[in-house]
């Protein structure tokens, strides 16, 4: 029964690989470099960003990648480590309060053997959750009603998300100074 349900919850995120895998190239950095409207990206950091899965697993299910096509954990450096966590708490902090998020899967996956379809471009998943929302899933794969809701939930992120990350850098500096609670 548990991993009946942890498939359900993880296998959708293969989903939003597969047109990107089909194409030529990597369209992680496609997305990055494109500045047309037609691509999801919602936010642009020094050394990272955020864009929305074309094919979420839920609303506001989205992505954070370092600017740099790397493959690995491993290869990122400090900065683009700590941008990135950054910007996966800013999301975090923005579903749970402007969408009401009760849960959260954030996650990475590496190799065919985990899940990942696309191998070359790492990033974390940040998939909001809500109690009950499993059910939902069939409602919410691939329709019109979700293209629509994708644009306008780009716009939303695009005006508000940039302030977000600021405040949390903020925070992140106030943490760092008093390290007592
Ligand atoms: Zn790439």
């Amino acid at each position: 029964m548990g991993n009946e349900k942890r498939n359900i919850i993880w296998a959708p995120w293969r989903i939003g690989y597969v047109g990107g895998v089909r194409k030529k190239g990597c369209f992680l950095c496609a997305a990055l470099r494109s500045d047309g409207g037609e691509n999801l990206v919602f936010y642009r950091g020094r050394h990272a960003f955020a864009i929305l899965n074309l094919y979420p697993y839920n609303n506001g299910h989205l992505m954070v990648v370092p600017n740099r096509h790397v493959k690995s954990l491993d290869s990122l450096s400090p900065d683009e480590e700590s941008e990135c966590l950054l910007i996966v708490k800013a999301a975090m902090g923005f579903l749970r309060r402007k969408f009401k998020a009760e849960g959260f899967n954030v996650g990475l996956n590496f190799g065919k053997a985990a899940g990942a379809g696309l191998e070359d471009h790492m990033h974390f998943h940040v998939v909001p959750r809500w109690n009950g929302d499993t059910n939902f899933m069939p409602v919410f794969s691939g329709t019109k009603v979700i293209s629509q809701s994708l644009d306008e939930l780009k716009k939303v992120l695009m005006e508000k998300f940039g302030a977000e990350v600021e405040k949390m850098k903020g925070r992140h500096g106030r943490i760092s100074r008093h390290k007592s609670n």
